[in-house]
């Protein structure tokens, strides 16, 4: 099973999905974050905007070796993204690279517009991906299943369809979490106590100690689907 988290900006896949990645890496899988921009213009007063980026960054592999995933950061620019062709073609080829059988991503409607462009980019690079009359760098295709997870910024219509039991993974998606600044710091939004507490009531809903949610994707005919591989880890 290979499995991959894409997030507009670094910290989006890991507070989405960061447990439930954990989870699939513990039992063996390959886990990979994509972040297509590292979320630099967030940045702290007396720090850059080229320095948090480089901060960041930095963050975010700290972060995936606790969490015992892949990491990769896009050089695209934070709140510039647009869905083009260029980008949607790198994207398919990068998952024709990594060949993931489940790609998790945000949920359409949000207040933040690279989170819903970053939607848009991944549904359009999953066809791109899998149809063979595309030729992207001699690639094989790869056609891969849709998730979305839950964003305190991506919560207009985001009903959960899966609840995943965490319980065992959420210490470590905790500890792993509070290495971003802005996770711990942001004077605009309290990410940690968050994160923690809607860990807390998915576990409540899920008869779990600590849960993490996934809804099915829509459109065509998949309004509707099967439960995520590897559910019953
Ligand atoms: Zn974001």
């Amino acid at each position: 099973m290979k499995l991959a988290v894409v997030g507009a900006h670094c910290g989006d896949a890991e507070i989405q999905a960061g447990a439930i990645a954990h989870k699939y890496a513990k039992a063996g899988h390959e886990v990979t974050f994509v972040h297509l921009t590292a979320g630099e213009k967030g940045n702290p007063p007396n720090i850059s905007v080229d320095d948090y980026r480089e901060q960041k960054i930095k963050e975010s592999e700290k972060v995936a070796e606790i969490l015992g995933v892949k990491t990769i950061t896009l050089d695209y620019k934070d709140a510039e993204l647009t869905c083009n062709d260029e980008i949607v073609m790198r994207v398919a080829t990068l998952m024709r690279e990594i060949k993931p059988n489940v790609v998790i991503t945000h949920w359409k409607n949000s207040i933040h517009p690279d989170h819903e462009l970053c939607y848009e980019i991944v549904q359009a690079a999953q066809l791109k991906a899998g149809l063979p009359g595309f030729d992207l760098n001699g690639l094989p295709p790869h056609y891969y299943g849709i998730y979305h997870s839950e964003n305190w910024e991506d919560m207009d219509g985001y009903d959960p369809d899966v609840y995943i039991d965490v319980s065992d993974e959420f210490d470590t998606y905790l500890e792993a979490l509070s290495n971003y600044w802005f996770i711990m710091n942001s004077s605009s939004f309290r990410y940690y106590d968050y994160y923690k507490a809607l860990g807390t009531v998915r576990g409540c809903l899920n008869r779990c100690k600590y849960a993490q949610t996934l809804k099915f994707t829509t459109g065509g005919n998949v309004r509707k689907g099967g439960i995520i591989p590897g559910y019953e880890l």
